[in-house]
This record gives C-alpha cells, sequence and structure tokens, in this order.
C-alpha cells in the first residue's frame, strides 16, 4: 500500500482567526458573529474583527434581511460565504477522461466539462487551461483564486508537484493538488455537515479501488492516509497485469454485478474491522452507479465484519460529478489557509 500526502479540510483553531471565522461559516452556511464566536471560542470582539476583514475582501457578504435578535440582545446579522465574487478552478485527470470545473467558495460546482484523453499520454495542460479560460469566460466579474489538480497521481505515473508547478504557470493562480481517493474523501466530508465525529473510513470503487480516512479531532479535520487497494489479494485466480493473480481490481472486472457487490461489501468489512472507525461511506460509480445491489453490499459487510458492534455503512450522495466535484475541493485549499492572502495575492496580479 502505498501512502499520501494528507488533504487539510478544516484547520480548526490551528487556522488564522480569518479562517476560523470563514470555517464556520461554511459550516454553518449562515450565521451571526455571537454564533461564530460561540461555534469557535474566538471572543465576539476577535470574531468582529476576523468577519470585518472577510466582508471587506468580498469574502464574505452580510445579509440584514435575515437580521436577528442575538443571545447578547444586540441585532445579529448573519454573514455568509459570497457565492457571486470568486471561483475556485478544479482538474480531475483520469485514466481515459479529464474534467475541469469552476466552483465558488462552497466547493459548490458551477459549471464543469469533461474531455476524453488518450490513455497513456501525458496531460495537455495547454488544453484544459483554455477548456477553464472558456468556463471562465461565461462568468464575467466573477474572479479565480485558487486551483485544484486531483488525479489517481501514482496509478498515472504522474508527480503531482510537476503539474502544481506547470498548472501555476498557466493559470498564475495557488494550486493545491490532492490524491483522486483522498480528494474524494475530503469532498464527501465537505458537503456531509452531521455524523462525521472521530473517523470516517471511505473506501472507494470504480477503476481504480483503495481507501481514505478522514480524523475530526475536535474541529481540525484532515484526510490523513489514503491506500490502493488495486492489487489487495482476494483469493481468487484472475491474472492481474502486475503478474501476480487474484488482485482485487482484476476480480472486480471479471465479477456480474451481485458477485461485485459480495466482493466490495467483503473488502469494506476488512478494511474496517483492520481500522475500527466510528463510520463507513462507500464512495464511486461502482456502488453508485448500480443501486439495485445496495443491499447485497451491506448484507456482505455485516456478514464479513468480525467485530461484534455495528459501525453504520452509508453510500456517498455523488454520482458522476464526483470528479469535478472534488477537484473544486481541493481547489479551495489555499483559500481556507489564509483567505485574507489569498485575495490580495490575487488583487496583485491583476492590477500588475
Ligand atoms: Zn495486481
Amino acid at each position: 500500500m502505498v501512502r499520501s500526502p494528507s488533504i487539510m479540510i478544516s484547520r480548526g483553531r490551528f487556522g488564522s482567526t480569518a479562517a476560523q471565522v470563514l470555517e464556520q461559516a461554511r459550516a454553518a452556511g449562515r450565521a451571526s458573529r455571537d454564533e461564530i464566536a460561540a461555534a469557535s471560542g474566538l471572543s465576539v470582539a476577535t470574531v468582529g474583527r476576523a468577519t470585518a476583514a472577510l466582508v471587506g475582501h468580498g469574502l464574505l457578504r452580510e445579509r440584514p434581511d435575515l437580521a436577528r435578535t442575538g443571545v447578547t440582545g444586540r441585532p445579529g446579522v448573519p454573514v455568509e460565504i459570497d457565492r457571486d465574487r470568486y471561483l475556485t478552478i478544479g482538474v480531475h485527470i483520469g485514466r481515459r477522461i479529464a474534467t475541469v470545473a469552476v466552483g465558488d467558495l462552497t466547493g459548490r460546482v458551477l459549471d464543469s466539462t469533461t474531455v476524453r484523453r488518450p490513455l497513456g499520454a501525458a496531460p495537455d495542460l495547454d488544453r484544459l487551461s483554455r477548456l477553464a479560460a472558456g468556463l471562465l469566460g461565461g462568468r464575467p466579474g466573477q474572479v479565480p483564486l485558487a486551483a485544484g489538480l486531483v488525479a489517481p497521481w501514482r496509478d498515472l505515473g504522474l508527480v503531482p508537484t510537476e503539474l502544481e508547478a506547470a498548472w501555476h504557470e498557466l493559470t498564475a493562480l495557488p494550486v493545491r493538488t490532492g490524491d483522486h481517493i483522498s480528494a474524494i474523501a475530503a469532498a464527501e466530508f465537505l458537503h456531509r455537515r452531521h455524523g462525521t465525529r472521530g473517523m470516517t473510513l471511505y473506501l472507494y470503487a470504480r477503476d481504480t479501488i483503495g481507501w481514505s480516512v478522514a480524523v475530526d479531532r475536535n474541529g481540525q479535520t484532515d484526510v490523513t492516509r489514503a491506500a490502493s487497494l488495486t492489487h489487495f489479494p482476494t483469493g481468487s485466480h484472475v491474472s492481474c497485469p502486475c503478474g501476480r493473480q487474484g488482485c482485487l481490481a482484476a476480480t472486480v472486472a471479471t465479477l456480474d454485478d451481485t458477485d461485485r457487490a459480495r466482493l466490495l461489501g467483503e473488502v469494506a468489512a476488512t478494511i474496517r474491522d483492520m481500522l475500527s472507525p466510528d463510520q463507513v461511506v462507500l464512495v464511486g460509480q461502482a456502488f453508485t452507479g448500480v443501486p439495485a445491489t445496495l443491499d447485497d453490499v451491506v448484507a456482505a459487510y455485516d456478514a464479513h465484519s468480525a467485530l461484534g458492534h455495528v459501525v453504520p455503512v452509508s453510500f456517498t450522495r455523488f454520482g458522476s460529478d464526483i470528479q469535478a466535484i472534488s477537484a473544486c475541493t481541493v481547489a479551495l485549499g489555499p483559500v481556507f489557509d489564509d483567505p485574507i492572502a489569498v485575495v490580495e495575492g490575487q488583487a496583485c496580479r491583476r492590477g500588475a
């Protein structure tokens, strides 16, 4: 199994005050300064200063139309992430297709386009940057702040730092890269606001199969580990391109829907028994593409787990749009690391 760098989803109290306020607004959807102070542990005065800076830079917007009396008796004007001013660019490079997307600062995908690419060829970044420019051209007045690049790097034989530098050269934006499976886990975590305490195991299955783990430590959350299950031994006699027999991906490819569901359920139970997470989420078109077999997956998972207590298992809500969503989630990284600096850096480049 191969480890990959972690993706930080939520910085919690280790973030700057601006980052903490922005994260609280994102998590709540909309919140007053009092509510942000209570949730973050920051003082109301600190939250007030950070909120003013974020509103001034166009990252948050006030909603006086929704004002209500707060806990201190003062009217609380809620703030929310400004979805209309800034954009992110997310690029997902797969084995056969590449997806370019633009998203807003909540991680929502606004527009995307997917193109075929030759199997085994190096990514055509010039072409992808023209596609990104086309998507941005449809949104005059909105400014891109950061970009994300996601791929199953090792499976494709690509070096993420090289593509990161090249994409930065083409876009002049801060760029963050993410492993395919970790990025999908990050997207799933970001868009699901409840039921993600402690450790969440994500098992992904489509062309590639693997798992990753998100750990929430009192509000600081990152995807700490990811591993490929492509060559996970199943005991079957199916030959794999790696030269061995019984590797999971090669075996799954030979099975009908029901047997595939059963095997994936058993593998999920095995990984769950190894890691002992608080909840399990199954992700990818191998699950979402065949909804009729989801009961078979859960039955095999329950039957195969050697541990006594039940760990809840659920399926992702995302379908074929998961590539665009995961890339736009990774693109949020530079924004939530240092929101004010990202806006000021972009203003400098545009002014130059
Ligand atoms: Zn193999």
